[in-house]
């Protein structure tokens, strides 16, 4: 008795062997068939194939297994096989260090984010020449080379200060390029792209739109680098699939911008998120900064959260600074003034020489707001 089941067992350990043997041929002949699949450009998964097999499958069964059953167990071995495409079309997505493990720099004329850590700074918007000249000059004087400035202001409330829009843009355009700076602005709305290139080193999109797949596809159409924030409640996950969105257009050139989330704390605006930061640097060769103002939403704690930031590997800081910041339109509670943003920078240790007058910086050329030839 006990060495015919010994055998029958024998047997059953052969058979299972023999279905592992033939579920890895059956793998090996989807992956074959999926490559001849995407290289035509044909759908991966058709539904009514299956079914069709499911059909065939049942009108064969002898039992003992009931026929749903057996379609039960098969479709368990579709599904495993569809699985198995989404994990070799890799998902390893274009950014990340498995495929490029040096970080990427990328070059604004003769400035780089990517590098050693850079400092964007400037008022929250953009409120009227005299407003953002000062600022441009005052950020040139301190030998730093980002000025934002915010011409299209995505406002929680639609009754805010929604920001000066194609005259706030000309107005920061002017002003970075007669300090020889690079200016960083969001666009909100993918009809303004090229109009915001026109006068932008830096197309920003703002947290609230890290969700906006059409905004994200036409800011990649450009070549102008793109800085992304980080929504609202984003996981990180998330923000990488957008950068995604971004690079396969084309633009390349994305810096991913922690800005605090949301939880349940309510002494600050946003909780700085510095595991966001550290994971980001180690999971991704893009550029990371981290906008301190943003994340606080005070301006008493700029400096130890840039202090966190730049520990966790942060290539840049964003900051904002306004002249008056009491009569700020957007954001008055979080910009410094002009005595704190110096302070903020020897705190943070990015306290540079003054830039000399007679070394001006020359404003970098813009980059022709043109769309690569896209497919469409
Ligand atoms: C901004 O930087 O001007 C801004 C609105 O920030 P966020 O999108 O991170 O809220
Ligand atoms: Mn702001």
């Amino acid at each position: 008795m006990s060495e015919t089941l010994e055998k029958l067992r024998a047997e059953i350990e052969t058979i299972n062997y023999a279905v592992l043997e033939l579920l890895s041929r059956r793998a090996g002949l989807v992956t074959r068939i999926h490559d001849l699949k995407s290289a035509a450009g044909m759908p991966a998964f058709v539904p009514e194939r299956e079914q069709r097999m499911l059909e065939e499958l049942v009108r064969r069964n002898r039992g003992p297994f009931p026929d749903q059953t057996i379609r039960h167990l098969f479709k368990e071995i579709f599904q495993a096989s569809v699985a198995l495409q989404d994990a070799e079309a890799g998902r390893v997505l274009k950014t990340s260090r498995a495929r490029q493990s040096g970080d990427l720099r990328i070059q604004i004329g003769d400035a780089v984010i990517g590098g050693a850590p850079v400092v964007v700074a400037g008022p929250c918007s953009v409120e009227s020449e005299e407003q953002i000249e000062s600022a441009a000059a005052f950020v040139a004087s301190l030998g730093l080379r980002f000025l934002r400035g915010g011409a299209f202001k995505p406002r929680s409330s639609p009754y805010s200060f929604q920001g000066l829009g194609p005259l706030g843009l000309e107005l920061l355009g002017r002003a970075a390029r007669r300090h020889g700076l690079c200016a960083v602005t969001e666009v909100v709305d993918p009809r303004h792209v090229d109009l915001v290139c026109q006068h932008a080193h830096v197309l920003q999109v703002g947290a609230r739109n890290m969700y906006n797949y059409e905004l994200l596809r036409e800011v990649g159409r450009t070549r102008t680098p793109v800085l992304l924030k980080r929504g609202l409640s984003a996981t990180v996950d998330e923000l990488l699939w957008s950068a995604e969105y971004v690079v396969l257009e084309g633009n390349e050139q994305v810096i991913l911008c922690e800005r605090g989330i949301r939880t349940y704390e309510t002494q600050t605006r946003n909780t700085l998120d510095v595991s966001a930061v550290a994971l980001l640097r180690q999971r991704t060769f893009l550029p990371v900064v981290v906008d301190v103002s943003h994340a606080a939403g005070r301006r008493d704690i700029l400096a130890p959260l840039g202090r966190a930031a730049l520990a966790a590997g942060a290539q840049g800081l964003m900051v904002e600074v306004h002249p008056c910041p009491a009569v700020a339109r957007s954001d008055a509670e979080q910009q410094l003034d002009y005595a704190e943003f110096e302070r903020f920078l020897e705190e943070v240790g990015l306290r540079r020489p003054a830039h000399g007058a007679d070394q001006p910086w020359s404003a970098p050329e813009i980059e022709a707001p043109l769309r690569q030839a896209s497919a469409g």
